[in-house]
């Protein structure tokens, strides 16, 4: 018999930039946002507190090619400032469908955003707003799905998610060959023993130190989310 109270009490979900661009080549799609914005509305709505971190791939890829030959260190604070804008338009989503957002910025921007605070970070989630966390961990070589590993093990969640464009972690490509099949769970030493690619190294690393499990799912997917905030089977789990 399926549960119907939520498996978790604090999730943290990692949206790629590339989440945020729908079907465009770059940038922002309203209508994208908005579906995604109604999907974590619906997990708010269920009691679950849900802390956001966002990429930027959808705004620094567009920008990537004049960063050729760019110090790397400067390249990737610019990537950081694309999560930001990323970050205030996903507020201001959250905003319109009467969720309470606040973003936090893990580099000083403050008369844009606030900066990160774990505690006021915490404050946030108890009152049941949306937290956004912007510019990843603030630090250049570093990705925002390592930030998603960082600031999940900071705010003690449950649960990473890893939204995707598949709909989990599959034993081949499930676009080039029909016989793929999802794991529905794979251990974090299989994972890396099979180089399946889930996330980088330093993210993966620091969730499997901190046994903090990792769900990568579609956000494509309408009820994806809530399926995996239900503990029901969605997606891939990845676990100590
Ligand atoms: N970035 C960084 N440090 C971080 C997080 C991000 O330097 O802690 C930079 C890096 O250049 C990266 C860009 O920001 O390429 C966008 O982040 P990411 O590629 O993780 O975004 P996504 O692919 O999830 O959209």
């Amino acid at each position: 018999m399926p549960a119907d109270q939520p498996a978790y009490k604090r999730i943290l979900l990692k949206l790629s930039g590339e989440a945020l661009m729908g079907d465009d080549a770059f940038g922002i799609n309203r209508a994208t946002i908005v579906r995604m914005v109604g999907e974590i509305a619906e997990v708010t709505h269920m009691g679950v507190q849900v802390a956001v971190v966002i990429g930027g791939g959808n705004i620094f890829r567009g920008v990537a090619g004049g960063a050729v030959g760019m110090d790397r260190a400067t390249a990737d604070y610019m990537g950081m400032l694309a999560t930001v804008m990323n970050a205030l338009a996903l507020a201001d989503a959250m905003d319109k469908q009467g969720l309470v957002a606040r973003v936090m910025s893990a580099i000083a921007i403050e008369q844009v955003v606030e900066p990160y605070v774990r505690p006021k970070a915490l404050q946030y989630l108890e009152e049941g707003k949306v937290v956004v966390f912007a510019a990843g961990t603030g630090n250049p070589f570093f990705t925002t799905d390592t930030a998603a590993a960082l600031r999940g093990a900071e705010i003690g969640a449950e649960l990473v998610l890893k939204a995707t464009k598949v709909d989990g972690v599959y034993n081949a490509d499930p676009k080039l060959h029909a016989g793929a099949t999802r794991y529905a769970r794979i251990s974090f030493d299989d994972a890396m023993a099979q180089n399946l690619g889930i996330m980088d190294a330093t993210a993966f690393a620091l969730c499997r130190d901190q046994k903090l499990p990792l769900k990568v799912f579609s956000i494509f997917k309408h009820g994806a989310l809530r399926r995996v905030v239900m503990g029901e089977d969605e997606g891939t789990l990845v676990h100590v």
